[in-house]
């Protein structure tokens, strides 16, 4: 089976034929120090793969391209590693890739009830690649933080546990829009919530300011998209314990929960990882934590709990975003398919939040709007939202996952 796959994917990524690595000769030389550098560069990243242990040969093609095909979960891809690197290559792409194999588009397309998978991109060939441009993750960066020789990590690996997360979100998306309530109050799939609103235009919008005073509420025109925020008790103190833990720095995790009717439901906040780097107003969370502590969390609930945006404190009374924070939220926006809300926490001296709605224009542009928030279990209306999973639900869930080819 997994030979199959993989020969199907050596012959649609390349014409060329996948000589089994280790044949080929070495070519470095040790002449040129540039080169022998770029040489060691290339090696780090095939002794890093070969040593992940992936599951799959690395190969490399008679280009002397290095291919890795690997799994997450029940999704295969393919690594490619092109024989420029650590130079972009000839067409001046970036010189590495993963591929979407199993499932292709159209079947990711079919999981996800029709709504296109994210992050997507196609190249000269029509094979479909993961841009890896989403959530708090740049190829594009991380490729020039490397190129410009301040990485100390291979760069497969850090493009390895991005796929992980992007597998992480799209099966949360598989879920939510595969799971019914009971009630006939359902909420809303990602797909459902983008037809029953008009695709967003900047200019429909029209005077919505950028950032909105929080204080200023009063006539305030309502998103339809995101007309209030309701927080669990729970996701409320867990979000205070945090921010109080790390009372002099900026820290700051992930919010899951659900949205039905426009109203979005954070049930739960997580914290941003032992790994998570704090400074004074800045913080950089630990995303295979994140990714790990959503996945744990999530299918702890009998509705497993969608990736709903982000929250952080800032210094002083500061309750806008920094344009930092503007290119998070712009891509946690998008990842997310229909925006996202996106908290600050101040403490004047109180603890203080602020919830906004986040969307992203076609030119990159991100728009804010202000929610109203209100906090409590008492304000879910819906109660299957709280629920925990029974033993039943998870086998249940399991036999779905195994029937669709886990
Ligand atoms: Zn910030």
């Amino acid at each position: 089976m997994r030979d199959e796959r993989q020969t199907l994917t050596l012959h649609t990524i390349s014409t060329s034929a996948g000589l089994p690595f280790g044949v080929m000769p070495r070519v470095a030389t040790i002449t040129d120090m540039r080169k022998l550098s770029d040489a060691q560069l290339f090696e780090r990243e095939r002794d890093y793969l070969l040593s992940a242990n992936l599951g799959f040969p690395l190969r490399m093609t008679a280009d002397r391209d290095l291919q890795q095909p690997f799994q997450v979960d029940s999704f295969t891809f393919l690594l490619t590693i092109h024989h420029t690197f650590p130079r972009r290559t000839e067409r001046l792409d970036l010189p590495i890739r993963v591929y979407l194999v199993m499932p292709n588009e159209e079947e990711l397309t079919r999981l996800l009830s029709g709504r296109r998978p994210w992050d997507i991109r196609h190249d000269a060939g029509g094979s479909a690649y993961l841009a890896c441009e989403q959530g708090r993750f740049s190829l594009f960066q991380e490729y020039s933080r490397f190129s410009s020789g301040r990485a100390e990590r291979p760069l497969s690996e850090k493009v390895l546990s991005h796929v992980r997360q992007w597998v992480r979100g799209v099966r949360c998306a598989i879920e939510s829009n595969r799971k019914k309530y009971p009630h006939g109050t359902l909420p809303p799939s990602l797909r459902d919530l983008n037809r029953t609103v008009a695709p967003f235009s900047p200019a429909a919008v029209g005077g919505r300011a950028k950032y909105t005073d929080g204080r200023l509420s009063a006539g305030r025109k309502e998103n339809p998209r995101c007309r209030r925020v309701v927080l669990s008790d729970r996701a409320y103190i867990q979000i205070y314990n945090e921010s109080r833990a790390r009372i002099r720095t900026e820290t700051g995790g992930l919010l899951l929960g659900h949205y039905e009717n426009g109203v979005w439901y954070v049930v739960e906040a997580s914290d941003p990882g032992i790994n998570a780097k704090f400074f004074s107003a800045y913080h950089e969370g630990d995303d295979v934590y994140e990714n790990h502590v959503c996945g744990v969390i999530s299918r702890t609930y009998k509705h497993p709990l969608v990736f709903l945006g982000m929250w952080h404190r800032h210094p002083g009374s500061l309750d806008t975003f920094s344009s930092t924070d503007d290119v998070t939220n712009g891509k946690y926006a998008v990842s997310a398919g229909n925006g996202c809300v996106s908290a600050i926490v101040n403490y004047d001296p109180d603890f203080r939040l602020t919830f906004y709605y986040v969307e992203r224009g076609r030119q990159g542009e991100v728009y804010y709007t202000r929610i109203d928030t209100q906090v409590g279990d008492g304000y879910i209306a819906n109660k299957e939202m709280m629920k925990l999973a029974t033993i039943a639900d998870v086998n249940e869930r399991d036999a779905a996952n195994d029937s669709r080819g886990r």
